[in-house]
């Protein structure tokens, strides 16, 4: 496996893979890996001849500088796991690397996709992750692009990114990996104190409850967004960011429960903010 650090010696790398025909595969993460991370890896090396893992804690996607020094970091641990699952190279550049003193600085959005979840409770989140991905999606020159489903918001957002814009990758959306109580897998999971880890076990209840209230009938937003609110907050410790119900394709918010809902939720428990989210067939 090829550890890099400079954009020069990845662009060697990449264009000699180019010359040699083969298919890239990239899995942009901030480390600190684990299983669901690798599942993107996995379906990279299904679909391509050359995986490529970047690490990079990228800044300008923190609107919280407390959340973006505590974020955590386990580069050693991370190297062994990209060499065990087959990852041809990482690429783990520094802040200077990636943001050398612009003279002009971008910004980007995709306004309507960013209005509602995280993009609203996180101002200018998804500016800073739409203007990292594209640095990297250009330097890797990656044929396909692996996003997880649990960051479903980030996904549809890059996925508008590279249609809209003619760029020229595939992106492919994995399935989120949870542990054995449901609770999906996050590198944030190893902030939550032993107690918090057990109340955050109520995200995933919450998705089964949501799915057999609809089951059982209930056809009122409200009332279904209210069982499923106060079902949350009977946790210690937990504070909703949001909850909000939305059309998984323009992720604007809906006014009844037909046909496929995207159900979301951002929960802080303690101060560990963890998001989830289940596509959801109402009957
Ligand atoms: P992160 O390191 O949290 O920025 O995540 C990097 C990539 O891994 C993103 O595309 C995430 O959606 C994906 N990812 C993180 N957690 C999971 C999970 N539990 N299952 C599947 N994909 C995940």
């Amino acid at each position: 496996m090829i550890v890099v650090s400079e954009i020069s010696e990845l662009k060697k790398i990449v264009s000699n893979w180019k010359q040699k025909k083969e298919i890239i595969g990239f899995c942009p993460t901030m480390g600190t890996l684990h299983a669901g991370h690798m599942d993107l890896v996995k379906v990279s090396k299904e679909k391509t001849t050359k995986t490529i893992v970047s690490i990079f804690i990228n800044p300008t996607q923190f609107n919280d500088p407390k959340d973006f020094e505590t974020y955590p970091k386990n580069t050693e641990t991370d190297l062994k796991l990209c060499e065990e699952n087959g990852v041809d190279l990482v690429f783990l550049p520094s802040v200077g690397v990636m943001y050398p003193k612009s003279e002009t600085p971008i910004q980007m959005s995709i306004p309507s996709l960013q209005s509602t979840l995280c993009g609203r409770t996180r101002p200018g989140h998804f500016e800073g992750v739409l203007q990292i991905v594209s640095k990297l999606f250009h330097l890797t020159e990656a044929n396909f692009g692996f996003f997880g489903l649990k960051d479903y918001q980030q996904y549809r957002i890059i996925k508008a990114l590279t249609d809209e814009l003619n760029f020229p990758i595939q992106i492919v959306g994995v399935p989120t990996k949870r542990e054995a109580d449901g609770l999906a897998m996050s590198s944030r999971n190893l902030r939550l104190s032993l107690k918090d880890r057990e109340t955050a076990t109520l995200i995933p209840r919450m998705f089964q409850l949501a799915k057999k209230t609809i089951l059982s009938g209930e056809r009122n937003l409200s009332v279904w967004r209210e069982i499923l609110t106060d079902f949350l907050l009977t946790g210690m410790n937990v504070k909703i960011d949001y909850l909000e119900v939305v059309d998984p394709f323009t992720l604007q918010p809906l006014s009844e429960l037909r046909g496929d809902v995207l159900l979301a939720t951002a929960v802080f428990v303690g101060d560990v903010r963890l998001i989830d989210n289940e596509i959801i067939t109402c009957p």
